[in-house]
């Protein structure tokens, strides 16, 4: 029984767990992410690696750092929310740990896990997963593997162009997808609609304490569900959003299965209802032909322990 350990570094906290070959957590440790602390990062991880280790007889590592990552998965280039510039982290927890490393973006960690054993587990070869959190994480799987590049930087899913001079973007274009289907884009077509109509908008309102600009992602999703017509219309345009930018990527790839995940997919239908409905109609002009379908993540809160232990066992 190959056994190895998935780390997920997350801005905040991180998790660690020992995986076996199947994909099954045998045991799992949680810390809070010293973000600032570029030394402390690494001891954090060097101390969950060991203390997993001296229990359970562990071959290799995988790590998931919410970052760009270099093409040879040693090095994080840059992570937005940390303080990791350059960071030699394969070499590094290599060294401490007398166990080989791999470093893996996180949002190609998540898209192997659901690649492997969750939503596209049925593909043998090509899955597609776009992750909708504050931001758009993006992953290719093709040709049974992660796509990552000539500079370790492909699949940025979240800045393909959706609309030309449009809203403003963190990387420094205007347009990009993340800017019309992100958890940021939900919470400002509430905020738009609930400005324009506010009777229309009372229950998400509420919610807010009367304050237009204090609604927040997790309030429109409850609003939603409770049947706000302003906030099911703030999840109608990111889903309709995020199906023309499925669609484009299957002119492109046309891969096996599409994945969404991350926090503002945990609206289910509300989000997938309308994302169907845009990818279905925007493939019209061309006729019918069969398209992978669009499918809700199923690994959530594990994605990141169990892909990075895989891709670290797969190494
Ligand atoms: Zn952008």
């Amino acid at each position: 029984m190959t056994l190895t350990i998935g780390v997920d570094m997350g801005g905040t906290n991180m998790q660690a767990a020992v995986v076996d070959r199947e994909g099954r957590v045998l045991a799992r440790t949680r810390r809070d992410t010293p973000a600032d602390d570029v030394e402390a990062a690494r001891e954090v991880i060097v101390d969950v690696v060991c203390e997993l280790a001296r229990d359970h007889p562990v071959e290799a590592v995988g790590i998931g750092a919410a970052g760009f990552v270099d093409a040879t998965r040693s090095t994080v280039l840059f992570a937005p929310n940390m303080a990791w510039r350059g960071e030699p982290l394969r070499t590094y927890v290599a060294a401490a740990t007398g166990l080989p490393v791999v470093v893996e973006n996180d949002a190609n960690v998540a898209a192997w896990a659901e690649f492997r054993y969750g939503a596209a587990r049925d593909a043998d070869d090509s899955a597609i997963m776009v992750t909708i959190g504050t931001g758009i994480g993006g992953a290719i799987v093709f040709g049974g593997e992660l796509i990552r590049g000539a500079n370790g930087i492909a699949a940025e899913l979240g800045h393909i162009l959706a609309v030309s001079d449009g809203h403003p973007c963190g990387c420094g274009r205007n347009g990009c997808l993340e800017q019309y289907a992100s958890g940021t884009a939900l919470v400002r077509f509430a905020r738009e609609g609930a400005k324009d109509d506010q009777a229309a908008a009372a229950s998400l309102l509420e919610l807010a304490g009367g304050e237009v600009d204090a609604i927040t992602g997790p309030m429109v999703t409850s609003a939603a569900k409770a049947g706000d017509p302003v906030a099911r219309e703030a999840f109608a345009r990111v889903g309709y959003w995020l199906g023309l930018g499925l669609a484009d990527l299957v002119h492109i790839l046309d891969p096996q299965v599409l994945v969404v995940g991350g926090g503002v997919s945990e609206a289910g239908d509300l989000l997938l209802g309308p994302a169907r409905e845009a990818y279905a109609q925007s493939f019209g002009a061309r006729g019918r032909f069969p398209a992978a379908q669009i499918r809700p993540a199923e690994m959530l809160n594990s994605a990141g322990v169990i892909g990075a232990a895989d891709l670290a066992r797969l190494r």
